[in-house]
């Protein structure tokens, strides 16, 4: 069955894209813990970051590279963290967030919650 990340890439299941090549995606996180935590995920399923071929990896990087610059100019944050974790979606993630200090990054913390119109207006942003 494919994952819920697969079924976002093919449009079954509503996302706020970011970004998107052939090869990748990139997306809000819907539960986020500061206004443009992004997801980028291969379009590839493949459930463990470290069992993707190096190309793949190596061109992931590259994509959320571009994301996370763009993410950096909207938000004005001092540095994106770049995170891989979490147990919960079979299918390799990074979470790209704002960063000003280390305690943003806390995944214990309270997420935000956004209106559909907060999320489409930071997407667009984003695409911008
Ligand atoms: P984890 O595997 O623990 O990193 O969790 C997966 C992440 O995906 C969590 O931060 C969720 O909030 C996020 N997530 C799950 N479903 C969706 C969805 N449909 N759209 C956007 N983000 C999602």
């Amino acid at each position: 069955m494919a994952t819920i990340f697969s079924r976002i890439v093919a449009g079954e299941i509503l996302s706020y894209k970011v970004a998107e090549n052939e090869r990748y995606y990139a997306f809000l996180d819907i539960n986020p813990l500061a206004k443009g935590h992004t997801l980028v995920i291969p379009k590839q399923e493949v459930d463990y970051f470290y069992d993707l071929d190096d190309d793949t990896l190596e061109g992931m990087i590259l994509f959320a590279k571009q994301v996370a610059q763009k993410i950096k100019a909207f938000s004005g944050c001092k540095k994106v963290a770049t995170v891989v974790l979490g147990l919960e979606v079979p299918h390799a993630h990074i979470h790209l967030i704002p960063m000003n200090s280390e305690k943003d990054v806390d995944f214990t913390r309270e997420k935000l919650v956004l209106t559909p119109e907060e999320f489409s207006e930071i997407a667009s942003a984003l695409r911008g």
